[in-house]
């Protein structure tokens, strides 16, 4: 079966880099191939619902630029196809005098990113929209949403039909081949060639790049994140979304509070190793993966610097007790009682072997294949501007 464009996985980075493509493109033929039997069933539906500012990464960055682009391109497209979403904007707060550099640091990255209205808080402004948050200062993001993305990845599925992408679902993809003039994908059913490949296989990244990239360096480690959910009657604690300040040493933004698109409020997530790349229950153990990880030399690196954080992170995964407790930094009255667990959703992080945790996004790509290989958060509110990229260096001839 010959194909123009195979986009390999129906997350949401690859659905908005078809969606980008045929737009550009709009006569190729583009065939999506996915080993679940729908959309969204990894990252992009497993994740927080959160419509990212921006405010975070580091000015000129892959994930400070394609943010704000994807931001815009994003909610261009939930208006024009009606998918539900709210900007409710967020506070980031500081507990203590040690956090306040780092918090006015972020403040500065968020006005060097563009963005606008961020506001410097004390702790009466911080009350008048969180009055449960504790916090000596603060900074108010007005620009943060919420969103469901498995609702976005379903809109462009059905609009993707509609301009005839072709999906095949329960696909598993084994090996990518060259040919003299084209390239052949070739899965657990058969054979497809495609002039362009784009692999956009989140927690299997490194494994599908690895089949054209026979040296590359790279290893997802995967972190999983855990989530309570409040009960009804503690949702009042909550009125949008409360961060921590970040620790600086570790890529993830720390347990925080969040009210979904769906009027649930989540408590979230942690970010613990996981033993599975796409097990999402706590004692969830592949062999295949841990060796994976565990034998690959940027690990112990990895070990050797974030133990400490690790142990306790895994520590807080057992204890309802520990969880709870670094939650009442960000609202002291919420108890045990009121947390029921949640879902969970597991982190693609790429690691390079000297050990370093990749922060920015990476792709890695030859004359006819192209791999996202490290697309963590803020991907899913990035992804139709990376998908615009993608699209944007196809150069391929608009048949
Ligand atoms: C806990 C958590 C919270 C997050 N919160 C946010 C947030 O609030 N906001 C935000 O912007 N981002 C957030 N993120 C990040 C965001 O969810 C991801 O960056 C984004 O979903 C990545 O999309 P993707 O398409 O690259 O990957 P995925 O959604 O994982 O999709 C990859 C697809 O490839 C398929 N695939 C893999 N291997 C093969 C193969 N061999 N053959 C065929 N198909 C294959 C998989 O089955 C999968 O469907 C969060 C992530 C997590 C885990």
């Amino acid at each position: 079966m010959k194909q123009n464009i195979i986009i390999i996985g129906a997350g949401i980075v690859g659905l908005a880099t078809a969606y980008n493509i045929v737009r550009v493109y709009p006569n190729l033929s583009v065939l999506i191939i996915e080993k679940e039997p729908d959309v969204a069933m990894h990252q992009t539906g497993h994740n927080s619902g959160v419509i990212h500012s921006g405010i975070y990464y580091k000015p000129g960055s892959l994930k400070a630029q394609n943010c704000t682009t994807g931001y815009a391109r994003l909610i261009e497209f939930c208006d024009q196809y009606n998918v539900k979403y709210e900007i409710c904007g967020k506070v980031i707060v500081a507990v203590d005098e040690n956090e306040i550099p780092m918090l006015d640091g972020i403040y500065k990255r968020g006005i060097e990113n563009g963005l606008e209205n961020l506001r410097i808080i004390n702790k009466s402004e911080l009350a008048e929209i969180e009055p449960y948050a504790a916090g000596i200062k603060a900074i108010h993001v007005p620009q943060t949403g919420i969103i469901d993305f498995t609702d976005v990845s379903l809109k462009l599925k059905e609009v993707l039909i509609e301009n005839g992408v072709e999906f095949k679902f329960e696909e598993k993809v084994l090996n990518i081949v060259h040919t003299s003039s084209r390239v052949n994908v070739i899965t657990n059913s058969g054979t497809f060639s495609a002039e362009k490949v784009i692999s956009c296989a989140g927690l299997q990244s490194d494994r599908i790049a690895k089949l054209t990239e026979k040296n590359l360096e790279l290893k997802i480690i995967p972190f999983r994140g855990e989530y309570y959910e409040l009960k009804d009657s503690a949702k009042h604690l909550v009125k949008n979304l409360i961060y921590p300040v970040p620790d600086p040493e570790f890529p993830f933004l720390g347990v925080h509070f969040t009210r979904m698109i769906d009027g649930k409020v989540e408590a979230g997530p942690n970010a613990v190793f996981s033993f599975d790349r796409e097990g999402y229950k706590k004692l969830s153990f592949n062999l295949k993966d841990t060796l994976d990880s565990v034998a690959f030399k940027g690990f112990l690196k990895i070990a050797k610097q974030y133990w400490k954080t690790g142990a306790g992170e895994f520590y807080r995964s057992f204890s309802k007790k520990a969880f709870v407790k670094a939650l009442r930094k960000l609202i002291p009255e919420i108890a045990e009682d009121d947390l029921v667990p949640g879902n969970s959703g597991i982190r693609a992080q790429a690691c390079s072997s000297d050990g370093k945790l990749l922060d920015d996004f990476y792709f890695v790509e030859n004359s006819r294949v192209l791999h996202v290989c490290n697309a963590p958060s803020p991907a899913a509110t990035s992804a139709f501007s990376i998908g615009e990229s993608i699209a944007s260096k196809l150069n391929l001839r608009n048949t």
